[in-house]
């Protein structure tokens, strides 16, 4: 199968932004690690292909994290991505399952909810991290964050995304695109967007017929121009050393309680769901820290 990939691209002579990718395998890894329904591995998924490619808006060592908190019965979509296109991501409750909806489609909505949050938080490196927000409007995520860049961002913007589910859980399809409005495109450009978006149809079901990133975006602009691309991967940072870390800061008489109770300490990561064991000799090390600075 063809790696993940995205790519960042200026169409009609430089008068729009564009980005692509495919996010088919990442999906399936994420599927695999939590065990995500149909619908919820196409919420995931749809955020999943956004973080990653608003992270290649990003440069260097920036990072950005998006929270859906809609009212549905799936809880949050949390996604992190970064400049490099590592993404990793997860939702809170990953089994929640709907029959299709009326068109036949996952009901994204039905475990998304339609009201709630959009954030994204944008770590560039100041002090405090940006953070942008807005309200769900539809609860199917491409529509929800068009209007987070236009409101919140004042950036006029197109979003497809996409995912296909195949019967056994396994990602057919994922993926999609972004486009945005330098300030200024003339009129005629912006119907003749709006007609090509329509055109493409379906942007899973181009992908699951083998559409690169690059020919979803040839088929949206005219003069595409690539400036970048990027592979994406499945990456978390978690280790031993920042589950102690999370240990620790839940301070002496928590470590205390766990070490009566419990001998040792078992921490799932929220992102990969690997679990870690913290020992007791560990635990008594950290309690022993504590003390000294409590
Ligand atoms: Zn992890």
């Amino acid at each position: 199968m063809m790696k993940d990939y995205a790519i960042r691209a200026t169409g009609y002579g430089g008068k729009v932004r564009l980005l692509a990718c495919t996010t088919t395998q990442l999906m399936n890894e994420l599927q695999k690690r939590h065990g995500t329904s149909a619908t919820v591995s196409a919420a995931l998924g749809r955020t999943v292909s956004i973080g990653a490619m608003m992270g290649l808006m990003h440069k260097g060592r920036e990072k950005l994290t998006l929270q859906v908190h809609g009212d549905g019965p799936a809880g949050r979509i949390i996604v992190d991505a970064d400049a490099n296109g590592n993404v990793r991501g997860y939702v809170t409750n990953p089994q929640v399952d709907f029959p299709p909806n009326e068109h036949g489609k996952l009901d994204v909505k039905r475990a998304v909810g339609t009201t709630g949050m959009i954030y994204v938080v944008k770590d560039i490196g100041m002090k405090e991290p940006y953070q942008g927000s807005s309200q769900i409007v539809s609860g199917e995520i491409g529509e929800d964050f068009t209007y987070y860049f236009t409101q919140s961002e004042q950036t006029p913007s197109a979003v497809g995304v996409g995912v296909i589910v195949d019967k056994d859980l396994s990602i057919k399809a994922s993926g999609g695109f972004i486009i945005q409005l330098f300030p200024g495109t003339e009129e005629h450009v912006i119907t003749e967007l709006e007609q090509k978006i329509t055109g493409l149809g379906n942007v899973s079901a181009k992908i699951e017929q083998g559409y690169t990133p690059e020919e979803l975006a040839a088929e949206l602009v005219d003069t595409l121009e690539i400036l970048e691309k990027k592979e994406l991967n499945f990456s978390c940072q978690c280790n031993h050393d920042r589950i102690v870390n999370v240990i620790k800061k839940l301070g002496l008489a928590e470590v205390q309680s766990i070490l009566e109770k419990e001998q040792q300490s078992e921490v799932t990561c929220n992102f990969c769901n690997e679990k870690y064991i913290v020992e007791k000799h560990e635990l008594e090390q950290i309690s022993k820290e504590l003390e000294g600075t409590e």
